[in-house]
């Protein structure tokens, strides 16, 4: 692993940017009050209020704490257009974020300085402002922008727009930084952390969790809470559990240092981009993916028809590539004493789609010509795990005592991550919980009616 001043680790297998490094505990331990499955932002907030509150944490990640989504995405911590089931999270989240630095003594990045969409469709203008009237009974307080406006609103920008809106108490935080600072965090509070060590699967004893098999041995453990990503319905599969789960190609790149035309992130129909605390920008384009056909993707392909009809248009392209024979939504076969597929695939690392970023660079210096020129520094993939309706899954599995799921966040997950987190924490430890948590039940899927698909 090269490791270059500041403690940023490029591992060179699959992490195609610095992002900041954690070091692991030399030994696992043989036993632990939870054990957490994952080092996203979402396991790594769990393990983090939960050492926070005295119990014994075993932090276990395949390979590098933040390597795949956590630390891949813009970075966008955000209410707006959230779908309104998750909104009572985003704001508690947003509250978490606000403090966490001055918690944990560290620089997560998290910077309010607003969001801002623009656009030339009158549907979706019309859709953003039915969602400003129903946020205002949340106490989110987006603003819908006229024309005048809107251009006004893009720095530099040289285009007029229709209108859009904007949101100046959302914001961005570092996707490098945030879920390994956190788990820094976390072993301070007296969590342990165990890097490129999977877990292979779980032991049960009458049905209820008892160990964690990991590829370097066995932990004893209670209660164990999964927050593996796109890995999750894989990891459940194989006890049984079901968990409809598919995966979304998204592409996204950095460039080399620019001037700071703005702060905070502007979405246009062309782009999307964010002003880095580095200096950077991080750019891609909203909702443009590739959907891969997928031996899981089959497996739950009846629950996902209704999103894919919703979503279906030029921005998303459908393909069959690797995802089909290897990674997360391929056929895999394991024992625990043998390699499982979570070992084989120490970092998810999808190519990033060329055209893409071509496609974002030209728009980019078409509609903000200031920024033309930007030379791009790091480009990647990222593969998006989506549930059928679009939002996580916070919640016991109530078949298997001891089991706890965290995961689907569905392409929004890391703004909601640190209140997904203490969430999380709570419904292990049957602490009140900090919100609502029946709409992420695991249990709505094979409920009747899962409701409309959230915004991606
Ligand atoms: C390009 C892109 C842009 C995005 N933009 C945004 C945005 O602006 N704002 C936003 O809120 N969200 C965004 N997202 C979504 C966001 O990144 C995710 O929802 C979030 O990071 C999910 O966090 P997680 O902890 O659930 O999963 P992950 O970050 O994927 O972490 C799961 C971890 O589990 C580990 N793991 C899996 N199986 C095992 C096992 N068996 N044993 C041990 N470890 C295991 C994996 O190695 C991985 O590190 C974006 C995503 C992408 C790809």
């Amino acid at each position: 692993m090269t490791v270059p001043a500041g403690g940023f680790a490029s591992p060179g297998e699959g992490i195609p940017f610095p992002l900041l490094r954690v070091e692991s505990d030399a030994a696992l331990p043989a036993e632990a009050d939870v054990v957490v499955v994952g080092g996203g932002i979402v396991g790594v907030a769990a393990a983090y209020y939960l050492a926070r509150e005295g119990q014994r944490v075993a932090l276990v990640e395949k390979g590098w704490v933040g390597a795949e989504q956590s630390g891949r995405n813009w970075g966008w911590v955000r209410q707006q257009n959230r779908d309104e089931r998750e909104l009572p999270l985003a704001r508690h989240s947003l509250g978490l974020w606000g403090g966490l630095d001055r918690e944990i003594g560290a620089d997560l990045g998290f910077r309010r300085d607003g969001l801002l969409y623009v656009t030339d469709d009158a549907a979706e203008l019309a859709g953003w402002e039915r969602w400003v009237g129903m946020a205002r009974g949340y106490q989110v307080h987006s603003r819908m922008l006229g024309a005048a406006e809107a251009a006004a609103r893009v720095p530099g920008g040289a285009r007029r727009w229709l209108g859009g809106v904007e949101s100046p108490s959302d914001g961005r935080a570092e996707p490098t930084l945030a879920a390994p600072a956190l788990a820094r965090a976390a072993r301070r509070e007296g969590a342990t952390l165990h890097q490129s060590c999977a877990v292979r699967g779980l032991e049960t004893t009458g049905g209820a969790v008892s160990a964690v098999v990991t590829e370097r041995g066995t932990i004893r453990a209670a209660r164990v809470l999964v927050a593996a990503g796109a890995w999750s319905s894989l990891f459940l599969r194989w006890h049984g559990i079901p968990f409809p789960q598919t995966g979304v190609r998204a592409t996204a790149f950095c460039t080399e240092p620019a001037p700071g035309l703005f702060r905070g992130g502007l979405s246009t129909p062309g782009f999307t981009v964010g002003r880095r605390i580095d200096g950077r920008y991080t750019v891609s384009i909203r909702g443009r993916g590739r959907i891969e056909l997928t031996p899981q993707g089959l497996r739950y392909a009846r629950q996902f028809l209704p999103m894919f009809r919703a979503r279906w248009s030029s921005a998303l392209s459908f393909g069959i590539g690797r995802s089909f024979f290897a990674g997360p939504e391929a056929l895999a076969r394991w024992t625990l004493d043998g390699v499982s597929p979570f070992e084989r695939t120490r970092v998810l690392d999808p190519a990033a789609d060329e055209a893409l970023v071509r496609a974002a660079l030209t728009a980019m210096a078409a509609e903000m010509p200031a920024l033309r020129g930007l030379r791009v520094a790091h480009q990647w993939g990222g593969w998006i795990d989506s549930t059928p309706d679009a939002i996580p899954v916070i919640s016991a599995i109530p078949a298997r005592p001891g089991l706890f799921l965290a995961s689907g966040f569905s392409g929004h997950g890391f703004g909601i991550g640190p209140g997904a987190g203490r969430l999380a924490a709570d419904l292990i430890t049957g602490r009140a919980p900090s919100v609502d948590p029946r709409p992420f039940r695991h249990a709505r899927f094979a409920e009747a009616d899962l409701g409309a698909p959230a915004a991606m």
